[in-house]
């Protein structure tokens, strides 16, 4: 037999089928903001985070037309090399303004702005501090640095308090880093107090505001935003901006510092016109979703108090992000599969994604879910509690 050099590949895809943890594309087709026909089932949906319905808004879809017929479909370069239009320009210098901070950067994803920005920040001699739930994309960044990574219990900050002062004088650097609104619990971190605690201990605090942006704070540009002690805040598009790509809020120099020093932002090609308009129009209309920030609020502590009263448990959640915290793998997936037999698309998220035993239905709301499909929501959860 000769050496087999996909065998490491069949293996790791047995041992996720064995743990029944295979995960697979599911093919849908957006029908409007809050539903989607999957396998010729119209399912009403509650796993997007298109928090605010712009995904469809014909305001983003103009803009994106208009932007590409004026700049083309492509940006055809990288920032540094032919890649910066005014319209990248102008939009960085709206951002930094709408977000309270000196500058913004763009960056064609989250994902690669957090993975990136965090391995130019970081060197082996740097500890990072990172709360043990943040998202995939910060511990990618702090990996690839191969500094020293600590991470503290979820939003305990005394705990995180001891670990700064057991670092003082033993690095280089010393980072915090954490969410804003953490994506799978949709609880809140306390940013005044990490703003104290990163500038009694000297450390650079990094908040990623991706769940938050669009949707809480202030003219609803996120929890970090407009915060003097917040050093470097990852705004994401992908979610209540209905969009796609990342920007990052700091100061002149560290934009500079970027610019000349982060791989993730200078071998990339820039994002395309179209995306740029889409994003120009949502930061546009946000400010003026006051009230489509109140009803999905309301309807946040709506659907909170009913899972409980029905027996669910939502966790410490506290924004449009509600998850029904099971235990088991497989009752998840149940509650999962039954919702869809009931024309509700809920997708149960298991590990490694979150913690072993906190397998949980992660219910997103948007705004332009109404009363009636909240309540059909809720309906559906007591019967299928009941059976
Ligand atoms: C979604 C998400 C990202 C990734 O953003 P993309 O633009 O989708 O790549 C980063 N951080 C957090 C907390 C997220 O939830």
């Amino acid at each position: 037999m000769s050496f087999d050099k996909w065998e490491f590949v069949d293996r790791a895809l047995a041992e996720r089928q064995q743990q029944q943890r295979n995960r697979s594309l599911q093919s849908i087709e957006p029908i409007d903001a809050v539903h989607v026909l999957r396998q010729g089932q119209k399912l009403l949906n509650f796993s997007a985070n298109d928090y605010l319905g712009l995904s469809k808004h014909p305001a983003l879809i103009a803009a994106a037309q208009i932007y590409a017929q004026q700049y083309g479909a492509g940006a055809t370069a990288s920032r540094l090399v032919a890649g910066t239009y005014a319209i990248h320009e102008a939009l960085e210098q709206q951002l930094a303004a709408a977000y309270g901070q000196e500058v913004a950067l763009l960056f064609n994803s989250g994902f690669q702005a957090n993975s990136t920005i965090l391995a130019a920040l970081l060197d082996r001699q740097s500890i990072v501090l990172c709360d043990r739930l943040v998202h995939s994309s910060l511990l990618q960044g702090v990996l690839t640095s191969r500094s020293r990574l600590i991470r503290y219990p979820h939003n305990d900050l005394a705990a995180l308090e001891i670990q700064l002062q057991t670092a003082v004088g033993q690095h280089s650097r010393l980072v915090i880093v954490t969410e804003t609104v953490f994506s799978m619990d949709g609880d809140r971190s306390d940013v005044d107090a990490l703003i104290a605690l990163a500038d009694r201990y000297n450390a650079i605090l990094y908040l990623d505001d991706a769940h938050a942006i669009g949707v809480l704070g202030k003219n609803g540009m996120g929890l970090a935003a407009h915060r003097a002690g917040v050093d470097v805040a990852i705004g994401t598009f992908g979610k209540a901006f209905g969009a796609f790509g990342a920007f990052v809020a700091c100061s002149q120099k560290l934009r500079d510092y970027l610019i000349n020093c982060c791989p993730g932002f200078i071998y990339t090609t820039a994002l395309p016109p179209a995306v740029i308009g889409t994003i120009a129009a949502a930061l546009k209309l946000i400010p003026t979703l006051e009230v489509e920030r109140q009803h999905l609020a309301d309807s946040a502590e709506t659907l909170r108090q009913a899972v409980r009263s029905i027996g669910f448990n939502p966790g410490a959640s506290s924004s449009q992000i509600i998850p029904l915290i099971l235990s088991d793998e497989s009752q998840a997936l149940q509650l999962s599969n039954w919702l869809e037999s009931q024309g509700i698309l809920a997708i149960a998220i298991r590990p490694p994604t979150v913690p072993a035993g906190s397998s949980r239905l992660r219910l997103a709301l948007s705004s332009c879910h109404t009363h009636e499909q909240l309540k059909y929501l809720i309906q559906c959860l007591e019967k299928f509690q009941l059976e």
